[in-house]
């Protein structure tokens, strides 16, 4: 089950639910006999201001350098000393003749009234401070204080009506792994409490808490404002890699060296860097990389839920070009298939699913679906440099197949009168040695390539990329593929075609001089890699980078190639491994 709401707090988070009892400002009413009586009652209402004065203090005092959460809870404070509520308070105790308990709920219902019809929305979200801080008035008047969120037993997704601030201000980010609620937006304290807090949340749910039951799993995703209840092993699978990824990104951005790629003889190398999700724009771009060398697409299609819709990819696209622009932003089409998103595919088994049905296979074999990918590519073509790039291209009918429905596409926004950039450039993937063998009769019909060593390696050696059987033989740096590595930039440069690597092994610090040195013209390297990547870049010079890969092809071994490149850079760049054959997975 899928609810959307607003993403209040950036990251995501996969735990059980635990639902959180909900307060209401709404006390009954109990009529005082005597004055004494009513003295007695302010008495326990200054107390209990006092009390809870005392308690947000505390929270205070124990969240370091959180700065916005002290303003907040500051603003708690004032709120609870303000004069005029609190006379408000004594005087319906004195002259109504009724509890203290009452004489709060009926005063701040009245202050809520009041922040609920403002225009200005910051203001109108004030009033879960105002609840908030009578709950805890009202708490310690009945001792009934919420001690659930104090004894949690294990790390769980806090689900809630509303979170008070200060509710918020006391969670623990290890035992709150995140939280959804039915009401909020984006300028609320608790919104900006969780932000600084680094607690994942979506709010604006509306009528979650009717939907969950205790333990329910949630996958909360912060960063779409979606959460799904009770997941799928392929959504679990899905989000724990995007929660891996988000997680080092952040860490990633405490330590990152931005600017330019530049080789030890100033030569600049185009580092660009490889996205799954919009998200990883603002990583991309605080990075500096030079483009976005590769947009998996296909990944959207678990995250929309609806592949088909034109409007939805449009604006993903457009929203992501816009931010790049200028630099570049190569869009590939569906690549699903092999070992991605089977389930979206509703087909039979496959015994080899990586020889099988994948990627434009699929794409040509269901023309219509396929044009509505390439309309809203070539609509967003017009807001930024865009490019489009078609995966495992094996047969040039395939090329022309993939030229005429383009064409086809044009004329038909063209008809429309909706405009498309008509120059965008148009490439493939090189994936294969079929692709690189018959190269020369593909680049007339492409703009530029970019080589996918993750296939390119797996089809050349006959090792499946995913078995852990067989994983010792899948390298890289075996001298088949870097020879066509090779043949393809040169057969790219006669033709004066640009080429790339968008493969993992771009991302190994190891390769990327044999990558350089073979003249390739843009990395592509997944965002965490870009700092190792262009550090190893400043530690070679264009003339070492073009030795080593001139002296790799009489090699005979990955082994004895890696062994090449690591024995030139070890001075430079001491924390290299000579064995990072797992560095190749995920980018
Ligand atoms: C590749 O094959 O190297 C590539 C970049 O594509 P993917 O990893 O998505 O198959
Ligand atoms: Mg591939």
């Amino acid at each position: 089950m899928l609810f959307k709401g607003v993403p209040a707090s950036h990251g995501i988070a996969i735990g059980p639910a635990f639902l959180l009892k909900v307060e209401e400002l709404n006390h009954a009413k109990k009529k005082l006999t005597s004055q004494e009586e009513a003295t007695a009652e302010i008495k326990r209402f200054q107390n209990a201001i006092s009390s809870v004065r005392h308690d947000l203090e505390n929270i205070a005092d124990s969240m370091g350098d959180v700065v916005e959460g002290k303003q907040i809870l500051e603003f708690l404070l004032l709120l609870l000393q303000d004069p005029t509520i609190k006379k408000e308070v004594e005087n319906t105790i004195l002259c109504g003749m009724v509890n203290a308990e009452y004489s709060v709920s009926t005063t701040l219902r009245e202050v809520v009234k009041k922040f609920e019809v403002m225009d200005d929305p910051y203001l109108r979200e004030r009033v879960a401070d105002v609840k908030d801080v009578g709950r805890r008035v009202i708490e310690k008047l009945t001792g009934t204080e919420n001690e659930a969120l104090n004894n949690l037993t294990q790390p769980v997704v806090l689900v809630a009506k509303d979170l008070d601030p200060s509710e918020t201000a006391g969670l623990k980010p290890g035992q709150v792994l995140a939280f959804v609620t039915d009401m909020g937006g984006r300028t609320s304290h608790t919104t900006i409490l969780a932000r600084a807090l680094s607690i994942p949340a979506v709010v604006g749910l509306q009528r979650i808490t009717s939907e969950i039951n205790p333990q329910d799993i949630l996958i909360v995703d912060g960063i779409h404002g979606r959460v799904i209840v009770n997941p799928t092993e392929e959504e679990l699978n899905y989000y724990r890699e995007v929660r891996k990824r988000f997680d080092e990104a952040e860490s990633l951005l405490q330590q990152m060296n931005p600017g330019p790629a530049v080789t030890e003889d100033g030569v600049r190398i185009e580092l660009a860097a490889n996205i799954e999700l919009p998200h990883e724009v603002t990583l991309v771009k605080k990075l500096e990389a030079d483009g976005i060398g590769l947009f998996r697409t296909e990944f959207l299609r678990l995250v929309q839920k609806s592949g088909e819709n034109e409007e939805d990819h449009f604006e993903i696209y457009k929203t992501i070009v816009e931010q790049m622009k200028p630099k570049p932003v190569i869009i590939r089409t569906y690549d699903m298939g092999g070992d991605k998103f089977r389930a979206g595919l509703d087909t039979v088994r496959e015994a080899n699913p990586f020889l099988g049905y994948r990627a434009v296979r699929i794409g040509l074999d269901r023309p219509a679906e396929f044009s509505v990918q390439l309309r809203a590519i070539l609509r967003a073509s017009v807001h930024g440099n865009t490019r489009i790039m078609f995966p495992m291209v094996t047969h040039i009918e395939q090329l022309k197949r993939i030229r005429d429905l383009l064409v086809l596409v044009q004329n038909d926004l063209t008809v429309r009168g909706i405009p498309f950039d008509k120059n965008m450039q148009v490439g493939i993937m090189v994936e294969t040695p079929a692709t690189v063998i018959a190269l020369d009769l593909m680049l007339p019909y492409v703009d530029f390539v970019s080589i996918g060593t993750n296939d390119l390696t797996q089809y050349t050696l006959a090792v499946d990329r995913g078995n852990p059987k067989v994983a010792h033989l899948y390298d890289s740096f075996h001298p088949a593929v870097l020879r066509q590595i090779d043949t393809v930039v040169r057969l790219c440069h006669s033709k004066g075609k640009w080429v790339g690597v968008c493969g993992s092994m771009a991302g190994n610090p190891l390769a990327v001089p044999l990558l350089i040195g073979f003249g390739v013209d843009e990395l592509s390297v997944a965002p965490p890699l870009i700092p190792d990547v262009k550090k190893m870049i400043a530690v070679v010079t264009t003339h070492a980078a073009r030795q080593m890969a001139e002296e790799s092809l009489s090699m005979e071994t990955g082994l004895r190639i890696r062994a090449l490149v690591h024995s030139y850079v070890i001075g430079k760049y001491p924390e290299i491994l000579l064995d990072e054959n797992d560095w190749e997975t995920g980018g």
